[in-house]
């Protein structure tokens, strides 16, 4: 149920339907809107409930959320959701831009590219440490050390950093290092790394398994969300279908799509979602073109020697026409970029 409180309702009453959302054994999770607050009351729902929290002071109405999804549903909050982590924005009209490689291999791979990606407009960057291979035997990533050379590409350009976090052990680890938690395509659903995710403070990019509904990706976010954790970009990464011209199927109506049933932003990885280097740049300026909130683009200064995915990352200078194309089409959508 959402209780939706009056115009000007004051903090004090704010708080008590805040108690007596809690006292009816209901975890309240205040949203605070430009018009006004609403109250999300998450639990099993009971007409007595509604109507008692009805007679509240400063209570316009209670209303039921219909979506399976409640704290990421835009019926909990119709204003687009906005996130800042370092120096990545993200969402409410902010288009986030994280580069960088697949994997971090090295210092100087990770420092050049740092560098590179930031002079062309990036605003995140973006490797893996620990890295989800498909066969055992392919390079697994740098683990801490790649973390800490990513702390060290983030003091020389000041970019946030996205990485990957793998497993629950590895969380407060991970965290200690990154400003954006990846939940790679793989993990969507292990929803202990969700719900551990969420007891952290720091943003989550939150990336759709390749054979997850929107739905499933929705109630993804809710295991987050619902620790407490209101920092989650969505991420759609491309799907797997019968098609194999394309590494997965990238269907950008999932942007339009979340935004009318969410308020959380969308971010797209047209890397992972074509897997070819020449199709990456159109389907960035595409996803811009279809409302995404931010893009992650894997780069690497020389892609024929990368250790991962080469064959969908871009080169430095094809990084930078990508950049000057999707911030024409950003210019064109009233975003900024
Ligand atoms: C990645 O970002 O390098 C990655 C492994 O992505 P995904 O989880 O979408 O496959
Ligand atoms: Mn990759």
């Amino acid at each position: 149920m959402i209780v939706v409180m009056e115009k000007g309702a004051t903090q004090e009453q704010i708080d008590h339907m805040v108690q007596r959302v809690e006292g009816l054994g209901l975890r309240a999770h205040v949203i605070v809107g430009t018009e006004r607050t609403v109250i999300a009351a998450i639990g099993e729902k009971r007409q007595e409930t509604r109507s008692s929290l009805e007679s509240g002071p400063g209570v316009a109405e209670v209303v039921p959320i219909l979506a399976p999804y409640k704290v990421a549903s835009r019926e909990v909050k119709k204003e687009p959701t906005q996130i800042v982590a370092g120096s990545l924005k993200v969402g409410a009209g902010a288009i986030g831009i994280i580069a960088g490689p697949c994997s971090v291999e090295n210092e100087e791979q990770i420092l050049k590219t740092a560098h590179a990606v930031k002079a062309a407009g990036a605003t995140a960057l973006r490797g893996g440490a620990f890295k989800p291979r498909t066969s055992p035997y392919s390079f697994q990533g740098l683990k801490e050390a790649g973390l800490k050379l990513l702390a060290k590409a983030r003091e020389q350009t000041g970019l946030a950093i996205v990485t990957e976090v793998m497993s629950t052990e590895d969380v407060p680890l991970v965290a200690e290092y990154a400003d954006v938690l990846q939940i790679g395509a793989r993990n969507m659903q292990n929803y202990r790394l969700l719900e551990a995710v969420g007891g952290t403070r720091r943003a989550v990019l939150l990336k759709r398994g390749p054979s997850a509904t929107m739905e499933e990706l929705l109630l993804a976010a809710e295991y987050i969300l619902n620790e407490g954790n209101s920092q989650v970009m969505l991420c759609e990464r491309g799907i797997r279908t019968f098609e194999n011209h394309t590494r997965f199927t990238l269907p950008l109506a999932s942007v339009p799509y979340l935004h009318h049933k969410t308020h959380l932003p969308v971010v797209v990885d047209p890397s992972h979602g074509t897997g070819h280097t020449y199709l990456v740049p159109d389907m960035a300026a595409a996803s811009v073109a279809a409302g995404a909130d931010g893009l992650i683009l894997e780069v690497h200064p020389d892609p024929e020697r990368a250790m991962s995915d080469g064959y969908q990352s871009l080169n430095f200078s094809q990084f930078e026409d990508t950049m000057r194309r999707c911030r024409k089409v950003a210019a064109a959508v009233d975003k900024t970029m």
